[in-house]
C-alpha cells in the first residue's frame, strides 16, 4: 500500500511510519511540525519507499498519484500542548478531518482516525466500553480537543454512512514510549525527566486519580490490526492495567533507581480543571475482533522509554 500519516512527525505518527514501512508498504508522513519533530523522522530520510511533506492539513491536501490507506494521526495531544495552541487543535479535529476524510473519498482509499480516551471526558463508568457516550465538559479547557475529536469522529461516521468511505475509529488511551517529547508536560516524561535529574516528582491532587500507560509498541501493533480488518465502529486500543498517579510515581522511582521525593502539587493554572478522575480502556471489541492485546508490561516499557530519556537529559 501506499500510505499518508498525517501527523508522521510526531511521536504517534513517527512510529506508525516505521511499523508500515516495517511491513512493506511505502509511507508518506504529513506535519506542519508544531509539535511533531523533524527528528522523531531522521532516520528514514533518503529511503525511497518514504517521504515527508510539511504542510498544514486544515489547509487543501494535495497528495501526487494513488493512495491506498490515510492515517490521521495530525493534532496536538499532550495537555499542555492543547492548552497552548487550543484553536489550532480544534481546527485540526475538525477542518484537518474534513480535508482528510475529503482526501480519501477523492482517492478511494481506506481513512484511520486516531480518536482518544478524551471522548469519554471524566468517565462516569469504569472501564470505558466504546458504547458509554462520555462526560465531557465541552467549554472546559480540555473541550478543545475533546470535543474536536468528538466532532472528528462525528464526520468520519457520516462520511462513512453518506459517502461510503471505508473508515476506521481508534480510540487511543495513555500511550507512552520513546519519542514523547520531554517538555510535553505529560506524567510519563514529566516523572521520567524529574527521577533522571533529582528533582522531585509532581503528583498533581492527590495522585488518586488513575491512568492505564499503553506501550507504543503494542499500541501501533494495534491500530495496524485495526487498519487492516473490517470494523467501522470505534475500538479502544490501550492497556487495561490501571493505576493511581501516585502509585505510577513509585514505579518510575522503582524503574530509575531514583531517590527523587514526591510532592504533591496543585497547579494553579488550567492543566488538572477536568482532570479526568479515572480512565481504563475496556478492550474486549479489540480482543474480539482484531484478536489483539497489549504484550508489553509496564516495566519492560519504562526500561525502554527510560534508556531513550537517559540520552537527552
Ligand atoms: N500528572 C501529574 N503530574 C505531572 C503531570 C501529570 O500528576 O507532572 C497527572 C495529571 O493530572 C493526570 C495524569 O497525570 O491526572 C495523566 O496526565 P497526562 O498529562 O499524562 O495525560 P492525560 O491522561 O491527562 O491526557
Amino acid at each position: 500500500m501506499r500510505v499518508l500519516v498525517t501527523g508522521g512527525a510526531g511521536f504517534l505518527g513517527s512510529h506508525l511510519c516505521d511499523y508500515l514501512l516495517a511491513q512493506g508498504h511505502k509511507v508518506i508522513a504529513m506535519d506542519n511540525l508544531i509539535t511533531g519533530n523533524v527528528q522523531n523522522i531522521a532516520h528514514l530520510a533518503g529511503r525511497t519507499d518514504f517521504e515527508f511533506i510539511k504542510h498544514d492539513v486544515t489547509q487543501y491536501i494535495y497528495v501526487k498519484g494513488p493512495l491506498d490507506a490515510i492515517l490521521h494521526f495530525a493534532s496536538p495531544a499532550s495537555p499542555i500542548d492543547y492548552l497552548t495552541y487550543p484553536i489550532p487543535t480544534l481546527k485540526v479535529g475538525s477542518m484537518g478531518t474534513h480535508k482528510a476524510l475529503g482526501l480519501a473519498l477523492g482517492k478511494k482509499t481506506r481513512f484511520l482516525l486516531a480518536s482518544t480516551s478524551e471522548v469519554y471526558g471524566d468517565p462516569l463508568v469504569n472501564p470505558q466500553p466504546e458504547d458509554y457516550w462520555g462526560n465531557v465538559n465541552p467549554i472546559g479547557p480540555r473541550g478543545v480537543y475533546d470535543e474536536a475529536k468528538r466532532f472528528a469522529e462525528a464526520l468520519t461516521m457520516a462520511y462513512h454512512r453518506y459517502h461510503g468511505v471505508d473508515t476506521r475509529i481508534a480510540r487511543i488511551f495513555n500511550t507512552y514510549g520513546p519519542r514523547m517529547r520531554l517538555n510535553d508536560g505529560r506524567v510519563v516524561p514529566n516523572f521520567i525527566y524529574q527521577a533522571l535529574t533529582h528533582k522531585p516528582l509532581t503528583v498533581y491532587g492527590d495522585g488518586s486519580q488513575t491512568r492505564s500507560f499503553c506501550y507504543v509498541a503494542d499500541l501501533v501493533r494495534g491500530l495496524y490490526g485495526l487498519l487492516m480488518s473490517g470494523e467501522h465502529q470505534p475500538v479502544n486500543i490501550g492497556n487495561p492495567t490501571e493505576m493511581s498517579i501516585l502509585e505510577f510515581a513509585h514505579t518510575v522511582l522503582d524503574a530509575t533507581g531514583s531517590q527523587s521525593e514526591i510532592t504533591f502539587v496543585q497547579p494553579t493554572d488550567e492543566r488538572i480543571v477536568d482532570d479526568p478522575k479515572i480512565r481504563r480502556p475496556d478492550i474486549t471489541r479489540a480482543r474480539e475482533l482484531l484478536d489483539w492485546e497489549p504484550t508489553f508490561d509496564l516495566r519492560e516499557g519504562l526500561r525502554h522509554t527510560i534508556a531513550y530519556f537517559k540520552e537527552l537529559v
